[in-house]
């Protein structure tokens, strides 16, 4: 690589730049923009494309030397469901080709994220010479068999991930599950596994009683924490019944913290009253919480407060909360799908359980409360393994190590 070397992360709908955990944001906007700002650090010149999704916003948002979000007007200036991206897409790859003339660069390597991206990717790669990498965040192929309401976008996103696996570079599989589900779709292509990360120093820095008296929980309270987008996927509702069969009900302060989400009238709002209504009609408003959203700054706080943090996904194709609040040695009870089955290692590091089975998940929360020196031994093992294996920084060098070995080659123009 030479130091001015210009890569392009592209993420049409998960900008980097703005508040995590509103609305749509989530895995995806941390993911690239850490890796944008670690990859930074290693020489490259970094520059983020999302859509603008708001008149006022920034076009250009400077993140670091060398690493920076560029917003393109593609469609309204306005938030449009990912459902509804794909027309606008055409008019996305015209803009970067726009900007690369007016700032005069092209683009060697670019990096896509989500399907969307991934279409925008390829059809670049039609018209420049560039090396093309992917990560999906999710596949269509996993996620339409846990949903019930399929959108009529779905045989365009299908055919668009069978192409992107056959067709790119380098697809990158964040762990050796979404690697067997890809190989599920197709047998061509080549598909390497380098995880998510997470900031090891930002989660960790603090302990459990300083956490608790910042956030006013008291020492004695038993603490249930989840945290993330309220989509169905994320199977909340699991939760909350759990923690309405647990034993500890009634007998201890069990509290539960649901954080995350955006207002009413978004998606992620609905599914927010929904779950309201359900902890009302059970009866359980005294002792489960939902804060909205949680600032970036105040995350490890939460997750070192927690004595659990619990993650009920039906899928989940990685799951950067399990490695935050892993980074944070609080053990964590998870659903046994997708990325958590390679991050948790089950009772060693946190439990995993079936998807959807509210007792199962009562019973291994219960575990983890009961049992101090049990929830100590899983915490420290659980920070260990994320130093080990999760560090953004060590994500970014894998990554390096293969846009080089790509860009090295001949680069094939379709
Ligand atoms: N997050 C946050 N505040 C919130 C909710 C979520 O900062 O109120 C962050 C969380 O720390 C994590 C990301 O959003 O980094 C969620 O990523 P994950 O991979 O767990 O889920 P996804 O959103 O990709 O489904």
């Amino acid at each position: 690589m030479t130091a001015t070397q210009h890569i392009a992360l592209i993420s049409v709908h998960g900008d980097p730049a703005i508040e995590i955990g509103k609305e749509e944001a989530g895995g995806q906007n941390v993911y690239v923009r850490q890796v944008g700002e670690s990859l930074a650090k290693q020489g490259w010149q970094v520059t983020m494309l999302t859509r603008k999704t708001h008149p006022d916003q920034e076009p250009i948002v400077e993140h670091h030397d060398n690493c920076r979000t560029v917003r393109l007007t593609a469609g309204p200036e306005t938030f449009v469901h990912r459902d509804k991206i794909f027309p606008y897409l055409p008019e996305f790859v015209t803009q970067i080709q726009h900007f690369q003339q007016d700032v005069g660069i092209q683009y060697s390597l670019i990096h896509t994220n989500y399907w969307l991206s991934s279409w925008v990717g390829m059809e670049l790669k039609q018209r420049q010479p560039t090396v093309q990498v992917h990560t999906h965040h999710s596949l269509g192929s996993v996620k339409y068999r846990s949903v019930s309401d399929i959108p009529p976008i779905a045989s365009t996103r299908l055919a668009t991930e069978k192409r992107c696996i056959e067709t790119i570079d380098r697809v990158i599989a964040t762990s050796p599950q979404e690697m067997e589900d890809m190989r599920k779709v197709t047998s061509k292509g080549n598909i390497e596994v380098i995880p998510c990360g997470t900031d090891i120093h930002r989660f960790g820095s603090i302990p459990k009683t300083t956490a608790r008296q910042i956030l006013g929980i008291s020492p004695e309270t038993k603490l249930v924490f989840y945290v993330g987008r309220f989509d169905p996927r994320k199977g909340i509702e699991t939760l909350v019944r759990a923690i309405g069969h647990s034993q500890l009900r009634g007998k201890a302060d069990l509290q539960l913290i649901v954080g995350g989400g955006s207002r009413s009238g978004h998606k992620d709002g609905d599914e927010r009253d929904r779950l309201i209504a359900l902890v009302r009609d059970l009866g359980m408003e005294e002792f489960v919480h939902f804060p909205g959203r949680i600032a970036d700054g105040q995350m490890a706080e939460y997750y070192a407060a927690a004595d659990v943090c619990v993650l009920p996904s039906h899928y989940e194709p990685f799951g950067l909360v399990a490695i935050e609040a892993m980074a944070c040695g609080t053990p964590i009870v998870a659903s046994a799908v997708g990325g958590l089955q390679y991050t948790i290692a089950h009772e060693e590091t946190g439990l995993l359980v079936p998807p959807k089975d509210d007792i199962a998940f009562a019973e291994a929360i219960d575990r983890i409360l009961c049992n101090p020196e049990f929830r100590e031994e899983l915490g420290l093992a659980a920070r260990q393994r994320v130093l080990e294996q999760f560090s953004w920084d060590s994500v970014a060098e894998r990554l390096s190590r293969v846009y080089t070995q790509l860009l090295e080659e001949p680069v094939l123009q379709l």
